[in-house]
């Protein structure tokens, strides 16, 4: 078994990459710098029982009524100091052996995936449980739909285990399928028939979901003759759906959205923004009419806190700095960087670079610090000067990771992510009309 995260350079004597151990300084006052929130230094299950996705990035964010809870986490694991943990996780998973294998988000905090077979993206994660069918377990460090997707994707005997149930997404939240069910209502009320094709053989609308979304939002896109796409094959999916329809609903994301349209030529004006809570989406019959990508009101919360003036004062304190943000920024900080792209494509162009360069980053800080140890030679910082790391991410702590590695030890399944058969097979369907539009090139690194 693969035991060594993937995305860490073997031999390298690498700084502390640790945001955890950052935070705990910084709101201990040993450190300079500031966070979010000074809750980000109490362990995650003092959140569990309360609503919410807790500190970090998405805490100002409206959760939705029913957004799965976390039990009580045992309190032997909310004691243990963390080189405790760790040996208990380190046990646990050597005895398990090849029953279990343990995916880690790049987002994921430095404590966790130093404990990850496999460390990825979420579709390269999901590859990579699709790759081990022998394990009987799952366990996906990151986030709900994350794990729906490694559920679609894995055998009918594999347990997906979410080490913290409270891990959702709150952009994933933002289609929920009862208002995309209306939404397509209303869209087929001004198109018609939403399977008929014209006489040019293309439907009035394409559903299209970034891979951050719900297995409930996968399963009707794969219904309703859509796609899915991740950020790093955006592009070549809506040209899929432009090859098949007059116009696509792209959801959740409406900054992945527009800066892939944009980077096409499509002009600003023909992609209206559909918001759930207003009537007709807030906009009208002859936008919708003349639109090319209808926008889903989604964001992301870690990449929204990215702005413009931060690449300013880059440029000014760092002259020469290589500037790459995350395509689920705001447009106009795409527009003002030097590139875009997921996180794999930032990984494989620092990795690139032959000269010690300097980087300014906007995407997830755990990413930017694992980025920044594994290269010293060059100078890699987080566009954002404040330590405010993914919400949800941040729920999965070492002491989850262990409770549920030991109670697979002790033949218990707990936290058990499953996609309803009707959902799964949709869903499936819109996976692999992404893959054969573009597959994946490389897949998970081992
Ligand atoms: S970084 Fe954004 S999109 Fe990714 S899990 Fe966190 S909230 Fe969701």
């Amino acid at each position: 078994m693969t035991t060594t995260p993937l995305t860490l350079r073997p031999g390298r004597p690498p700084a502390d990459p640790s945001v955890d151990h950052e935070i705990q300084a910084i709101v201990a006052g040993a450190a300079a710098g500031s966070t979010c929130t000074t809750d980000l230094a109490a362990g995650p299950w003092t959140f569990d029982t309360r609503p919410g996705y807790g500190p970090g990035a998405s805490m100002g964010d409206v959760i939705p009524t029913g957004s799965p809870r976390q039990g009580e986490l045992p309190q032997r694991y909310r004691d243990a100091p963390d080189e405790e943990l760790h040996d208990r996780i380190r046990a646990a998973k050597a005895t398990l052996g090849d029953r279990v294998v343990v995916l880690g988000h790049f987002y994921q905090r430095e404590e966790v995936v130093r404990h990850a077979d496999y460390v990825g993206d979420s579709f390269q994660l999901a590859g990579a449980a699709a790759s081990r069918p022998e394990a009987e377990a799952i366990v996906f460090c990151g986030v709900h739909f994350m794990a729906e997707t490694a559920d679609l994707l894995s055998g009918p005997d594999q347990a997906v285990i979410l080490p913290n149930l409270a891990a959702g997404c709150s952009m994933a939240d933002m289609a929920d399928i009862d208002q995309v069910e209306e939404c397509w209502e209303q869209l087929a009320e001004l198109f018609g028939d939403m399977d008929a094709p014209d006489a040019d053989g293309l439907v009035p609308v394409v559903p299209v979901t970034y891979m951050n979304s719900s297995a409930a939002i996968k399963g009707f896109v794969g219904r309703h003759g859509g796609i899915v796409c991740t950020s790093s094959n955006a592009r070549t999916v809506l040209e899929w759906a432009f090859a098949r329809g007059r116009r696509v609903l792209f959801f959740p994301d409406q900054h992945l959205g527009r800066n892939t349209a944009k980077a096409m030529g499509v002009p600003l004006e023909r992609m209206p923004m559909w918001n759930p809570t207003k009537a007709w989406g807030g906009t009208d019959a002859a936008t919708l009419e003349d639109s090319r990508v209808i926008l889903w009101h989604g964001f992301c919360s870690v990449h929204r806190r990215f702005t413009v003036d931060q690449i300013d004062k880059a440029r000014a304190e760092h002259p020469g700095v290589r500037v790459i943000v995350h395509p689920e920024c705001p447009m106009a900080v795409v527009d003002a960087a030097d590139e875009s792209g997921s996180t794999d494509y930032i990984r494989k162009a620092i990795e690139a670079a032959d000269e010690p360069t300097t980087f300014a980053i906007g995407t997830e800080i755990n990413l930017v610090r694992r980025l920044a140890a594994q290269h010293p030679q060059h100078e890699i910082f987080c566009l954002d000067p404040v330590v405010c790391p993914c919400s949800t991410m941040y729920r999965i702590h070492p002491g989850y990771l262990a409770w549920v590695l030991e109670e697979l030890v002790a033949g218990r399944v707990v936290n058990r992510i499953t996609v309803p058969q009707d959902v799964a097979e949709p869903g499936r369907v819109a996976l692999e009309r992404m893959l054969a539009a573009k597959p994946p090139a490389a897949g998970a690194q081992k």
